[in-house]
């Protein structure tokens, strides 16, 4: 059985800090903020991004110049900078940026577990210039809910000083070790431009998600936002940094695809399944993009879609020990999964007509069957029993209206439901022009 390890980023607030606490991590912060800068530059300039290599070249110098800081600070920054100077050479070698070395910008304090220590489980201590400071943090909800669910703290922590309030922010690691079981058959998921089809259990879900629209309209808004930030006082000031950071707040906060991840996780481990999707080359987009011009936009916008979908999916897979396998798109929505046969669509329409059995297909209907037989004849070591589509029979297996109507929710809906577990919420019936009746 294959296992892997999930961890999870939380972020926790601390107690206001007493003034004359709180300059011992602004001091800090300083001192940490330069190693950082000094090692970033020697790590881009020498193209050394080995974090033991880093450590052995500064390691010495490093001790000497900061003797009252405890010497795993030492190691952290090295790990911090090598972080940084290799996002950095990744960028340059792209030719995104025409900068000669990174900016070392935001700060926050790495720290192993010879730096700080959990003190039950609402105080903290963390290893100073000044020795140990003690500090009480806040949890909420989710910090509990990861302490009570079978997830361990990681040795390394982050901490961030929020100056105004005079309180640290921490960002602990949990970890929790997955056994991938094994699957008794597929879930498929067919990633488009406004909608999200899913396979499960012999029925094809529909989620609507305009996608185009939310995307395509914050990239938009974005790129308005910084063209004006950067007409009034140039580029990269402050107030264009933060009017871009409340909105991607915002863009995360809505994001539809955690929550369809969610339904269709659970919907897999419901039944002992697996996730099938397809493997996204370069094309999946191109449609969507074909009016933006700018290359790095459309490929962030790429990101930012189908992959994300796809990404928010194998997420919350893992962390459920659900298995996510990618097969070949060839013909996925071309060919009848029942005869092979080549379906006829008429002018853009999403719903075409096998060549051979006549029968009426939706366009999302035949790309889940057929991402879930090209699942099914993988490699063999773990597939399941066949879904039950006779390919050599001429008479159509699913129902006669099964092939060509989907069960299609708006969002409207879907945004409010958990599973697909029709007895959790309100039956929803679909019409004929698949406008959803409830
Ligand atoms: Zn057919």
């Amino acid at each position: 059985m294959v296992k892997t390890t999930v961890t999870r980023t939380v972020v926790v607030k601390s107690e206001k800090l007493p003034r004359r606490l709180f300059r011992v991590f602004v001091e800090l912060e300083e001192v940490y903020r330069s190693m950082v800068e000094q090692l970033v530059l020697y790590a881009v300039g020498s193209k050394t991004t080995s974090f033991t290599k880093l450590k052995v070249l500064k390691y010495r110098e490093l001790r000497n110049t900061y003797p009252q800081l405890p010497s795993h600070y030492a190691y952290t920054a090295c790990q911090d900078a090598c972080t940084r100077a290799k996002s950095f050479l990744k960028l340059k070698k792209r030719r995104l940026t025409n900068k000669e070395y990174p900016e070392v910008k935001d700060v926050s304090i790495w720290l192993d577990d010879h730096l700080w220590k959990l003190e039950g489980l609402t105080r903290i201590g963390v290893a100073t210039h000044r020795g140990w400071i003690h500090v009480d943090i806040k949890p909420h909800k989710q910090f509990w809910r990861y302490v009570n669910s079978g997830w361990r703290f990681r040795s390394e922590c982050r901490v961030k000083l929020n100056k105004r309030e005079r309180k640290l922010i921490l960002y602990f690691v949990f970890a929790k070790d997955v056994e991938f079981y094994q699957p008794k058959g597929y879930v498929t998921v067919d990633v488009n431009e406004n909608s999200i089809a899913v396979l499960a259990d012999g029925r094809v879900y529909l989620f609507e998600t305009n996608m185009e629209k939310i995307v395509l309209g914050y990239y938009y808004r974005r790129k308005r936002v910084q063209e004006k930030y950067d007409s009034l006082y140039g580029p990269g000031c402050r107030t264009r940094r933060r009017v871009l950071r409340k909105l991607n707040e915002k863009g995360k906060k809505n994001d539809a695809k955690w929550k369809i991840a969610n339904i269709v996780v659970r919907e897999a481990v419901k039944h002992g399944y697996a996730i099938a999707m397809e493997k996204l080359g370069k094309r999946p987009a191109e449609n969507m993009i074909k009016r933006v011009k700018d290359k790095q936009l459309k490929h962030r916008i790429y990101q930012a879609s189908f992959r994300g979908v796809q990404r928010a999916v194998e997420e919350k897979a893992k962390e459920h020990g659900v298995s996510v396998v990618y097969v070949d798109p060839r013909n996925t929505s071309k060919q009848c999964p029942v005869h092979g046969a080549i379906i006829r669509y008429d002018n853009n329409s999403r719903i075409g007509i096998c060549s051979t059995g006549g029968e009426k297909w939706h366009r999302d209907i035949v790309a889940c069957f057929n991402l879930l037989l090209k699942a099914l004849g993988g490699d063999g070591s773990d597939a399941p029993s066949h879904p039950g589509l006779e390919l050599d029979g001429s008479s159509v297996p699913l129902g006669s209206t099964a092939t060509h109507e989907p069960i299609q929710i708006p969002v409207s809906v879907w945004a409010r439901w958990k599973s697909l577990d029709t007895k959790e919420h309100k039956q929803t019936k679909t019409n004929i022009q698949g406008q959803t009746v409830i």
